[in-house]
């Protein structure tokens, strides 16, 4: 028969278990306001691993995404100042060469929807104002990448990419 003890140090435990579980899926904490999780200066939240996007830029991204298949079709680089982005490179050969065998212009995209997606970073790294954090969660079925970009007001800085993106295409 177990005495009462030993009952105590199993749930202590179990206890310091769940604390270690929870330390390897943690959130980043926001540089404005200081909380972890989702709060007003979240602008995005990008699933690197997976190709994905959430956020307030949701509401903006399939029209920010046809301006930038616009530049594919105009430029060959991004207008000033982005025209380092390496991405946006990497994204018009895989388009480029997908229109070549075929493709629309829409499935093309569609198909490099994770580098557009890194295009689109780009242009927000280089926004005045964000910050962004780099962070990842382990599940059952690996190890999960994400990037969360922050600004004291977020739609300022989607109206902002809304102007370069419109103004340069
Ligand atoms: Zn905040």
């Amino acid at each position: 028969m177990r005495n009462i003890d030993e009952i105590d140090d199993e749930e202590f435990e179990n206890d310091e278990y769940d604390e270690e579980m929870n330390d390897v899926s943690y959130e980043p904490e926001c540089p404005v306001c200081h909380s972890e999780g989702d709060c007003e200066h979240v602008l995005a939240t990008f699933g690197v691993t997976e190709g994905t996007v959430s956020g307030p830029i949701c509401k903006h991204i399939d029209e920010m995404l046809n301006s930038i298949a616009g530049f594919i079709l105009k430029h060959e680089t991004f207008p000033p100042p982005l025209v380092e982005s390496s991405s946006y490179g990497e994204l018009r050969e895989a388009v480029t060469a997908s229109r070549d065998a075929g493709d629309s212009l829409g499935d093309a995209l569609d198909a490099e929807y994770g580098l557009a997606l890194g295009v689109l970073r780009d242009i927000l790294e280089d926004r005045e104002g964000v910050s962004w954090e780099e962070y990842e969660i382990d599940e059952s079925s690996g190890t999960w990448g994400y990037m969360r970009y922050y600004a004291a007001d977020p739609n300022q800085v989607i109206a902002e990419v809304n102007q370069y993106l419109s103004s340069n295409c």
